[in-house]
Formats: C-alpha cells, structure tokens, sequence
C-alpha cells in the first residue's frame, strides 16, 4: 500500500507570531519555520503503517518555496522514503493545494493520503476535505485511531459528542487530529540518511495546475490587547462583578 502524505512548512509553534505593520499579513522574515504540527502525526502514523507492514511506501509532498525542501528532508528522516516539492513562490491557498495534491494523487495512485486537519498558519482546514471532492474520494478527517484491515479503513473521529468511528474503503483521505499519535524525535543519524533520499522537484505548470489565489486578504490586525487583571475580596465580589460588570451570568 502507498501512502501520500501532505507535509506543510509554517511559522513555528513556538514563535509568537506579529503581524506586519500595514497590515497585509504575518511577519515571517526571519522566523523560526517547522513542519505543520499535523503533519507531523501524519507522518508519524504513515511510518506506523509501514513498520506494522500495512504500508510499503511512503511519499511526502509539500507545496512552496525551495525551502520546503527541508520541510520534506524532516519528513524523510522519520520515515518517508522519498519526497516531492511542488515549488511555487506564489501565495498558495487550500484550494490550489488541494488541486495539486489531486494531480499527484492521480500521478501516484496512493491508497491512503494522509494531511493534517488544519495548517497552524492559515487554520483553513480545508484542503482535506477539498482534496476528497476533486479527486472524488471518500474522506475521515479529525482522526484519533486508524487501522487497515484489508482494503478497508477504519477511522476513529473526535466529534463534539465524543467518539464517532467510520469504515472506509481505500482509497481514501484522511486528516490527523491531535491525539492520533505522538510523533517522535529525529535522530542524527535518520537525518543523515534523509539526505540521501529521493526528493523530485516539479512546478505546478507541470501538474497542469493554476495556483492563482481566488480570495484577497483585506487586512491582518492583532487581537485587541488584554487589560490586567484584579483581585476581589471574596466569591460575592465575584459574583457581583460577573452579573454587573461582566454581564457574562
Ligand atoms: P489547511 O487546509 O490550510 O488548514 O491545511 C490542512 C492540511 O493540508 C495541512 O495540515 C497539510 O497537511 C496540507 N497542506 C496545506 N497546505 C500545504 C502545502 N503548502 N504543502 C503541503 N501540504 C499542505
């Protein structure tokens, strides 16, 4: 079975982020970048399937500029064996994306592919989910377990009212909730070894893909600022504030 997986390089998510002072976005010139947290455990439970012998290969894709070829030797060095970078330094949102996924999945054939739920940068959560309608696949997003069984998936989601568990048939996407897995650390000598695997560059003229971004950012601002706290005397002060100050009881 070969599994594809999305891996994106954002901010890390450790930084606190500042927007741009005109507004148009978030500064990332000079900012520490990392691999999606989700995708992570994306990779981390595309390396399980392998070493549980469900998986026999797995690709990792990302989307952007030249330096998400590190982004990819990261996902190489915990277990990938090969990468591809679509490279772009156009702004790409989910939707083109998505499009380009959907041309190396039909390139590829892969029965699973695995994205995380949402980007820490954009939070669209999105491109899951419109990846499974152009490639016209079924699709078990917010995942918590997974298990192959056959040509079948089954898929535990995190809903609202707990647990919900669906049964797939591959191919399928699926995208990582937080609690699918803990990924684990790269050693040096995995590192090592990641340079030495396949990592083939395309452009998105190749895959006959239009990356043109369809929606305009108007404006970027930080969020209102915190006032300092206060210390009341006891619950009724509390209460008091609550009901007449607050207004929130
Ligand atoms: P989003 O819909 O932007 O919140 O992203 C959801 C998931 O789609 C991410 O966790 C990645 O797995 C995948 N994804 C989004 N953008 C990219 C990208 N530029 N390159 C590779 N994967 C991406």
């Amino acid at each position: 079975m070969k599994l594809l997986v999305a891996v994106k390089r954002v901010v890390d998510y450790n930084v606190k982020v500042r927007v741009k002072s005109d507004g148009t976005g978030v500064a990332i010139a000079d900012v520490k970048m990392s691999m999606n947290p989700f995708d992570e455990i994306a990779v981390e439970e595309a390396v399980r399937l392998k070493e549980k012998g469900v998986a026999t290969e797995i690709i990792a894709v990302s989307c952007g500029d030249a330096k998400c070829q590190e982004t990819l030797r990261t996902a190489m060095a915990i277990g990938a064996d090969r990468g591809i970078l679509v490279e772009t330094t156009e702004e790409l949102q989910p939707l083109a994306v998505a499009k380009l996924l959907k041309a190396l999945v039909d390139k590829e054939q892969p029965s699973l592919i695995i994205l995380g739920k949402q980007a820490i940068d954009d939070d669209a959560n999105q491109t899951g989910q419109m990846l499974a309608a152009l490639a016209d696949l079924p699709q078990a997003t917010f995942a918590s377990k997974v298990e192959v069984a056959g040509d079948k998936v089954s898929v535990t989601r995190e809903v609202d009212g707990g647990l919900e568990t669906i049964s797939l048939s591959v191919p399928a996407v699926i995208t990582t909730d937080l609690r699918l897995n803990e990924p684990r650390y790269v050693t040096l000598p995995n590192i090592m070894k990641a340079k030495k695997k396949q990592l083939d560059v395309v452009k998105p003229e190749d895959l006959g893909v239009d990356v043109k971004p369809r929606l305009k950012t108007l404006k970027v601002s930080e969020p209102p600022k915190r006032g300092a706290g206060i210390k009341v005397a006891d619950v009724a002060a509390l209460v008091d504030k609550l009901k007449n100050e607050a207004k929130v009881i």
